[in-house]
C-alpha cells in the first residue's frame, strides 16, 4: 500500500544519489528499508541541529533517541572524554580493581538520587544491559534471602525496556518480540495494563478511578499468579517509546501501595525521563515514587559516550553484602563496566546540569513548547497530545481513540516527511508522532519548532481530506 511505502522512505533523504542499500544491518529498519531507500547520514550536530550528508540542516525533535540532552556541540563533554583518553582511556572493573571516573561518578549517582537512600551502582553501556542486570540482581536477591521462588516480573503493555532477550520480553511492544519465540522464550513476565486514561478509561472514570481500578487489577493478578512467586514491577515514570504516556493522577501511589503489600520489589525504568527531562531531575521525583533499583542511561552522558547503570537501594544493598558468602561474588559484568572514558564524560554531563538547574529550566521552558503544541489539538487529525516537560506525543485519528484512522494512509509517516522538508526530524511509530527536544533548547528554538510542526500539520490536513473524500 502506499502507506507502507511512504513509512518505508520515512527515514530516508529520499535523494536520487547512487543505488540504494548498504552492508550495515541497521536496528529498527525493514528489509525493503535497507534495501531500497538511502539511508538519511547525519555527519554534524550543533546544538538542536542536526545536518545530513547533503548539506541539510534539521532541528533534531527528539534529541538523538532521547538522549542528546546538552545538544550536538557541548565543548566541555568532549574536553572531559579527551582528557580521560589522555591520561587512561582503558581500564576495567572486575576483581575490585578499578578506576577514579567509575567511583567518583558511584559516588555522584548515589548523592544526587533523592527518593530513596541508594548505596551502590552498578555500570553498564546501555539501558538494555542496566535492565538486563535488574532481572539478575532481583534473582540474586531474592535467592539471598531464601526466597528462589519469587522471580516473575510485571511489566506493562507499551513499556519500553531495552531490546536483549530478556528485556525484549519485558518490553510490551509486538515488534520488539516478533519473530524471537517472545514472549514464550522468557517465560516470568506478567503483563498489566498500559495506564493510558485517554485511551482506556470507561465512560464516567475520573482519571483518579482509572488509577484506582489499575491497582485494584494489578493485586488481582499478583493474587492469582501467587505473590511469593512475583519479584518486582518495572515502570517507566513517563512511558516513552511506547508512545509517551505521563502516568494518570495518583497511579504511583495506588501501584506503590499494592507492591509493599506483597513483599514486590519496584524497579524504576528511568533511561529516558532523568536528568531533568520531566522538570524534574528524575521521574521518581516527580512522582513521589520510592524504587528499590533505578536503571539510568542516556543523558547520564548526554550520549557523548555509551553507558547505562543501576542504583541499588540500602535496601537491596543491605540484603545482599548480608548474606554474600552463600551465593559467593557477584557473578556479572562487562568489560566495559565503568569505562572511563563514558564515566568522565557523565561527571561532567552531571556537573552541567547542575550548574544550569537543568530541571528548574526545562520546568519553565516545558510548559511554554507543551502550551504552544496543544493549541494543534483543535486539528480534525489530531486525537491526543500528551506529555509533560520536555516530552509530548501526538497522536493522529479520530478524537475517539476507538476510531483510529485507517493504518494504509500512512498519516503518521506523511506527516514526517513533511516535518522533515520543513526541517523538523520527528521520531514516527504508525500514527504517533513523539517528541524529546535536547533539554538546553530555548525558547526561540521551541517556538520554530511549533511553527514548522504548525507548516507540516496543515499539508496533512488537506491530504487527510482528500483521503477521506476518495
Ligand atoms: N529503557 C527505556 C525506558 C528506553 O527508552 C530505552 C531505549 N529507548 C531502553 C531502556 C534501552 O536502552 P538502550 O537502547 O540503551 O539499550
Amino acid at each position: 500500500s502506499g502507506g507502507a511505502k511512504e513509512a518505508d522512505a520515512a527515514g530516508s533523504n529520499g535523494s536520487e544519489r547512487g543505488p540504494p542499500g548498504h552492508s550495515m544491518l541497521a536496528p529498527f529498519t525493514s528489509g525493503t528499508q535497507q534495501s531500497d531507500f538511502h539511508p538519511l547520514v547525519i555527519v554534524r550536530s550543533e546544538g538542536v541541529y542536526v545536518v545530513d550528508s547533503e548539506g541539510k540542516k534539521y532541528m533534531d525533535a527528539l534529541a538523538g533517541l532521547w538522549s542528546t540532552a546538552l545538544g550536538g556541540n557541548e565543548k566541555r563533554l568532549v574536553d572531559a572524554a579527551t582528557r580521560q583518553l589522555n591520561l587512561l582511556p582503558f581500564y576495567h572493573s572486575f576483581w575490585n580493581r578499578t578506576t577514579d571516573p567509575a567511583l567518583k561518578l558511584a559516588e555522584e549517582l548515589v548523592d544526587m538520587f533523592k527518593p530513596v537512600k541508594m548505596a551502590k551502582v552498578f555500570f553498564t553501556n546501555s539501558g538494555s544491559e542496566a535492565n538486563d542486570t535488574q532481572v539478575k540482581l532481583v534473582w540474586y536477591y531474592n535467592n539471598h534471602r531464601g526466597m528462589p521462588k519469587k522471580k516473575k516480573f510485571i511489566a506493562r503493555e507499551k513499556a519500553y525496556h531495552g531490546s536483549t532477550l530478556v528485556t525484549a520480553t519485558l518490553s510490551g511492544l509486538p515488534n520488539l518480540q516478533k519473530g524471537f519465540d517472545l514472549p514464550e522464550a522468557f517465560p516470568y513476565v506478567l503483563r498489566a495494563e498500559c495506564p493510558h486514561y485517554w485511551r482506556n478509561h470507561r465512560p464516567g472514570e475520573s482519571e483518579e478511578d482509572y488509577a484506582t481500578r489499575l491497582a485494584d487489577d494489578l493485586e488481582k493478578l499478583i493474587l492469582r499468579e501467587d505473590p511469593e512467586t512475583v519479584a518486582a514491577f518495572i515502570a517507566e515514570p513517563v512511558m516513552g517509546a511506547g508512545g509517551v504516556m505521563p502516568p494518570p493522577a495518583t497511579y504511583f501511589d495506588k501501584v506503590q501501595a499494592v507492591l509493599k503489600k506483597y513483599d514486590i520489589l519496584l524497579i524504576a525504568d528511568e533511561v529516558v525521563c532523568a536528568f531533568g527531562r520531566l522538570g524534574a531531575m528524575f521521574g521518581c521525583e516527580k512522582y513521589n515514587i520510592k524504587p528499590d533499583l533505578v536503571s539510568l542511561a542516556k543523558a547520564i552522558t548526554s550520549a557523548y559516550a555509551p553507558l547505562g547503570a543501576v542504583l541499588v537501594s540500602q535496601k537491596i544493598w543491605d540484603e545482599i553484602s548480608a548474606h554474600s558468602d552463600k551465593l559467593g561474588q557477584f557473578g556479572h559484568g562487562f568489560t566495559y563496566s565503568g569505562h572511563p572514558v563514558s564515566c568522565a564524560v557523565a561527571l561532567e554531563a552531571i556537573r552541567i546540569y547542575k550548574e544550569k538547574k537543568i530541571d528548574q529550566y526545562v520546568a519553565k521552558v516545558g510548559p511554554v513548547w507543551q502550551e504552544g503544541m496543544r493549541a494543534f489539538e483543535k486539528s480534525p487529525i489530531i486525537a491526543e497530545i500528551r506529555g509533560t516537560g520536555l516530552i509530548m506525543a501526538v497522536e493522529f485519528g479520530d478524537k475517539d481513540p476507538k476510531k483510529p484512522f485507517p493504518g494504509a494512509w500512512g498519516t503518521g509517516a506523511y506527516f514526517a516527511a513533511e516535518c522533515a522538508k520543513q526541517g523538523l526530524l520527528v521520531r514516527v511509530s504508525g500514527d504517533i508522532i513523539m517528541m524529546s527536544p535536547i533539554l538546553v533548547v530555548t525558547e526561540d528554538e521551541l517556538q520554530e519548532f511549533i511553527r514548522m510542526f504548525g507548516e507540516a500539520l496543515k499539508i496533512t490536513e488537506n491530504h487527510v481530506k482528500e483521503l477521506q473524500a476518495s
